[in-house]
């Protein structure tokens, strides 16, 4: 092969797609018995049960990523949001179309230090001194964060539904980077017949084109001899037998410590990874410091909801300022009905995971829920899976802002993925964007 891409991830669909249409022979090696990664549904129930994103992408049909399947003439829809949001707030839910949406929450003077906030982040320089700054120093610097409680949980809440990240663990620049961009793209997207349709027209693409799709295939080492990239050795899942493939470029979709795990010969489990991540959170709070971690990840927990009636009236996420954990909700089939049996609507919630008592986390998502819709969730609403992500299946491979280069030691071995996501891209349209960085790198 010219190519082998490890991992059937987004990325890794994206990197086997480009270098295909490149005219590169390539082989796609993904240790389950699908594609998609993070990025993919199953059906239970009748309902498109996420394996990860909430099958919405970021920038809508107007970012990275739309334009990257635009361009692979791989066919699918996005179905923008129609409003910025709503908000739930003292006990009852706030549409915000745009502003005024905003005022109507805020009250007269936190919208005032909300548009003088606007102004700093977006209409003068950023003082270099500011940058680096964590986001919730830097508010504490412009505002008083005590009069202005439902402002700062509005900036937290989107930073915990759209980075998984407390404003703590987040740059003001990127939070500045970030925000930009969600202004020049647009409002996200729910994709039609969800992540999994898209994934799925990926893949056809792929063999369509002659890609070898080597599903059930675990890579369990990556070769090199005098510094370069030669190949891989991958196992078959279903048969056990080994084999050996070859190639002078190889791209991983699996993040920077399985790389490095399987560049010397080893495997990384589940289990050893969250040992090594206390670990580091305890030199992190030890050092009392907020120092970035090489490999600091985004954790979260999220609840699948099955309900006889709508909650949400509008195709954008729900941020909730009066809840304990769920940072936001949205209710995708409110874009498209066939995510869920007919007459039946899916909300999916998301939470950063603040502890490791992971009964309590889901306790807590409970209780918000009953909180938001009191009765009604009694009555009409069934959990239909609570799913912790982090270690090998986190929300973000690193946290945003802390992302890696692409390059690794090895001549003609390469990184694509949210380890990767270059500053301002944000999820999948930063595992997008990690893709067409790949491409100026081998261009160049
Ligand atoms: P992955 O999807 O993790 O792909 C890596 C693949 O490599 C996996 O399929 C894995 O099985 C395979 N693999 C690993 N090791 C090996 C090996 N040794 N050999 C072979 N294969 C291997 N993003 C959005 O844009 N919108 C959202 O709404 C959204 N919500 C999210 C909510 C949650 C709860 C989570 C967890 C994530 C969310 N994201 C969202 C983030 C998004 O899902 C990820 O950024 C994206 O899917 C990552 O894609 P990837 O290709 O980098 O990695």
């Amino acid at each position: 092969y010219d190519a082998i891409v490890i991992g059937a991830g987004l990325g890794g669909l994206l990197s086997a797609a480009q270098l295909l249409q490149r005219g590169k022979s390539v082989a796609l090696l993904e240790r389950l018995d699908h594609c998609g990664g993070r990025f993919t549904a199953k059906t239970f129930k009748g309902v498109q049960v996420s394996t990860g994103a909430v099958h919405m992408v970021p920038f809508g049909s107007s970012g990275v990523l739309a334009r990257t399947l635009r361009r692979l003439q791989i066919p699918h829809r996005l179905l923008d949001a129609d409003v910025f949001g709503s908000f739930h707030v003292h006990g009852r839910q706030v549409r915000a179309r745009g502003l005024l949406g905003v005022y109507r929450f805020l009250g007269p003077r936190q919208f005032f230090w909300f548009l003088r906030l606007g102004y700093l982040m977006f209409f003068r320089p950023l003082p270099t001194s500011e940058g680096d700054l964590p986001f919730s120093a830097w508010l504490a610097r412009h505002i008083n964060v005590e009069r202005n409680r439902e402002l700062v949980a509005f900036f937290e809440r989107i930073a915990r539904f759209a980075l998984s990240l407390e404003l703590h663990q987040v740059s003001t620049a990127e939070v500045i980077a970030t925000t930009k961009n969600m202004f020049r793209y647009g409002a996200p997207g729910i994709v039609e017949g969800g992540c999994g349709a898209l994934v799925a027209e990926l893949e056809r693409r792929l063999r369509e084109r002659g890609a070898a799709v080597l599903l059930s295939h675990e890579v369990l080492q990556i070769l090199h001899a005098d510094g370069h990239v030669t190949g891989v050795r991958a196992r078959n899942k279903a048969s056990g037998d080994e084999l050996l493939l070859s190639a002078p470029l190889v791209v991983s979709d699996i993040g920077p410590r399985a790389t490095t795990a399987l560049v010397e010969n080893r495997q990384l489990r589940q289990a050893e990874l969250l040992k090594q991540q206390r670990e580091a959170a305890q030199v992190i709070a030890a050092a009392a410091s907020e120092a970035p971690h090489a490999y600091r990840e985004a954790v979260g927990l999220k609840v699948h909801v099955l309900s006889d009636v709508s909650l949400i009236p509008h195709r954008g996420i729900m941020y909730c300022l009066d809840t304990q954990r769920i940072a936001g909700i949205v209710q995708p089939t409110n874009s498209d009905p066939r995510l869920a049996p007919p007459g039946k609507h899916l909300l999916i919630t998301h939470q950063v995971l603040q502890s490791e008592n992971i009964e309590e986390e889901k306790a807590l998502a409970i209780a918000d829920l009953r909180r938001l819709f009191g009765e009604t969730f009694e009555r009409h609403c069934r959990i239909l899976t609570m799913s912790v992500y982090r270690g090998e299946w986190p929300v973000n491979r690193l946290a945003q802002g802390r992302d890696l280069s692409p390059v690794t030691p090895l001549q003609g071995l390469f990184l694509v993925g949210d380890a990767v996501k270059p500053s301002g891209y944000l999820m999948v349209e930063g595992v997008a964007q990690s893709v067409n960085y790949l491409l100026d790198l081998l261009d160049a």
